[in-house]
């Protein structure tokens, strides 16, 4: 075996001259699915409004026309969005769009580090956020050097306790309709969509820290044609389809990962289904929601599988109007997938594997099958080539495990300003995923294992070298290696492996309770600056030194086995 190729070619073309916002709103030319139904594209969970693409494309000019007279924002400025779902989010996207500006896409429960981190790395111009954002909003904007009349909010009923007037998107979207046309619409030459950027989507890749990665607009475009030009071979009868333009999907993932962003938020509008957008997660909440809007298709991730399988409330709901779901961003065992469908029989239950420098999935359900084939996270995806290889780079045959190695029209370009690390996952045209796989004859990926330092908790990335490195400032390390601790509900818990600094070690001669105040004191030191998925859930473990290699790098496998070891110890 060399390459296996995603079966379903070839694709239909992938426009390289429209930018992503003149590809959702003005293209009706490319093969849109037929849309049954009204043409409702978004709805807003709490309140059901509905907006229709009319009104999207309305206040799309005007939020563009009006971030272009009050910030200036232009071509190649990034503009930062901090906020929770909100069904405004689409639109401050494509209105940036419309001026050949860049998102950055930020989560909203960062903290002031983390996020001024993010504006700094992206060189962000101006944050539109939300009320529940905002105070961590104003301080990584002071830190930046944002200024605070170059911050917005989408609109909310909360209250705003600061004294400065932030205005929300509904007064620029009135002040920009009110003028006359301020911006040229940026159009792109023939090519340029693949090296026009779209998007910088943080992600630490397969080692060291988070970078930003460069999307082009191509990219998302892309993967969604893969995804619909998949869904429009479907040969099932029309009622037990999976997917089905004209239905309701849920989009309670959240749009700032990749995941969210385009196989959510872009594939299923382009797709003709209308989105129900659901800020926060509340188990309970979900179930009601999709008993509300009556929804069809719910892509989640694998702890709302497991909630879906466990969960007592789950009898309390009708939730016959569900279809299909989708898990993806993490593995998910075959045993929880045969208890959701026997749970939920009438639904089709499949799995992606995507990533955010693939932009985004590579791999998408058996739509043939109702639950796919179990353990697989699905199926090579119609215009995707893999290469399955080796520790030494050579290429393996079907059924071998080893690194998957991935080209499609969706990968991104690499890590900005960051030549080493783009190098090393970027090489001509092909994304070294650092993901251990097995792909059989059927083009069917099993993700056996994860090669690269990342951790991924309830499907959120935790890169190990953002902890150690905060880790290593603290009187009490000497040195330390971040792994996971495997666990059913999130995947990983980030575990820290610590040498303690002489002083410390000093102090738990003398008093062996220290060892606990210490371990205590770290996982603290950890939830006082990182969002909550990066605490140290997994605890704080002493050893003597940290295993390296003759060149200094750490050998976390040694470690990671040992994380195993102790689990299995209890
Ligand atoms: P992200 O860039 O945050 O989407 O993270 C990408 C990584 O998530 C991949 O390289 C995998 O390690 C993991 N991942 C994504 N989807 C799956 C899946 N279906 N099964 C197992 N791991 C997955």
């Amino acid at each position: 075996m060399t390459e296996i190729h995603g079966p379903g070619g070839p694709l239909p073309t992938i426009p390289d001259d429209l930018t992503v916002v003149q590809f959702m709103l003005d293209a009706d030319h490319i093969s849109r699915p037929k849309v049954v139904g009204p043409n409702v594209w978004l709805v807003e969970d709490a309140t059901g409004r509905k907006v229709t693409k009319e009104e999207i494309l309305t206040r799309v000019f005007g939020l563009a026309n009006e971030l272009s007279a009050r910030w200036s924002i232009k071509e190649d400025d990034v503009v930062c969005i901090f906020s929770p779902n909100h069904i405004d989010y689409p639109i401050a996207i494509w209105a940036v769009h419309r001026l050949g500006a860049t998102l950055t896409t930020a989560n909203p429960s960062f903290t002031a580090n983390e996020l001024e981190y993010q504006l700094t790395i992206t060189k962000a111009k101006a944050i539109i956020t939300h009320p529940s954002a905002l105070s961590v909003a104003i301080d990584a904007a002071r830190a930046t050097g944002i200024a605070a009349d170059r911050i917005a909010l989408f609109n909310h009923q909360s209250p705003v306790n600061t004294s400065t007037v932030y205005p929300m998107i509904d007064q620029l979207v009135s002040a920009g309709l009110s003028k006359p046309a301020y911006f040229v619409e940026r159009r792109l030459r023939p090519g340029e969509g693949k090296t026009k950027l779209a998007f910088l989507s943080l992600s630490s890749g397969t080692t060291g820290q988070p970078k930003a990665v460069c999307i082009p607009h191509h990219s998302p475009i892309a993967n969604v044609i893969q995804m619909a030009h998949l869904a429009n071979l479907q040969t099932e009868s029309w009622e037990t389809r999976a997917y089905r333009p004209g239905d309701v999907a849920m989009a309670l993932l959240p749009f700032y990962h990749i995941y969210g962003l385009v196989v959510i938020m872009h594939f299923a509008i382009f797709y003709g289904m209308s989105l129900v957008v659901i800020p926060k997660f509340n188990f309970v909440d979900m179930l009601k929601s999709i008993e509300r809007h009556r929804i069809n298709y719910i892509p989640i991730v694998p702890p709302i599988v497991v909630l879906l399988c466990k969960h007592p409330a789950v009898d309390a709901h009708d939730l016959s109007s569900l279809r299909a779901m989708k898990s993806g961003a993490a593995p998910l065992s075959a045993e929880v997938i045969r208890q959701l469908s026997t749970r939920l029989p009438n639904m089709s239950i499949g799995q992606s594997y995507g990533m955010t420098e693939t932009c985004t999935t590579v791999t998408f359900p058996q739509l043939e099958q109702k639950i796919g084939t179990p353990g697989s996270a699905g199926r090579l995806l119609p215009g995707i080539v893999a290469r399955v290889i080796d520790a030494d780079g050579k290429l393996l045959g079907f059924n071998q495990p080893g690194q998957l190695v991935t080209k499609g029209p969706g990968n991104a370009l690499g890590y900005l300003n960051n030549e080493q690390a783009t190098k090393e996952t970027f090489v001509d045209g092909w994304i070294y995923t650092g993901d251990e796989v097995i792909i059989n004859e059927q083009a069917e990926v099993f993700v056996v294992d994860r090669i690269k330092e990342l951790l991924k908790v309830k499907g959120f990335q935790v890169a190990p070298a953002e902890l150690e490195g905060h880790l290593l400032d603290h009187p009490d390390v000497t040195d330390v290696c971040v792994v996971g601790l495997p666990d059913e509900f999130s995947g990983d818990l980030p575990l820290a492996f610590v040498v303690p600094s002489p002083s410390a070690a000093e102090r738990m001669r003398k008093d062996p309770a220290e060892g606990g105040r210490i371990k205590a004191g770290l996982m603290k030191y950890v939830a006082d600056t990182k969002v909550a998925y990066k605490q140290l859930a997994g605890g704080v473990e002493f050893v003597d030194t940290i295993p390296k290699n003759p060149s200094g790098k750490l050998l976390r496998r040694f470690l990671r086995d040992y994380a195993k070891q102790l689990k299995a110890k209890g």
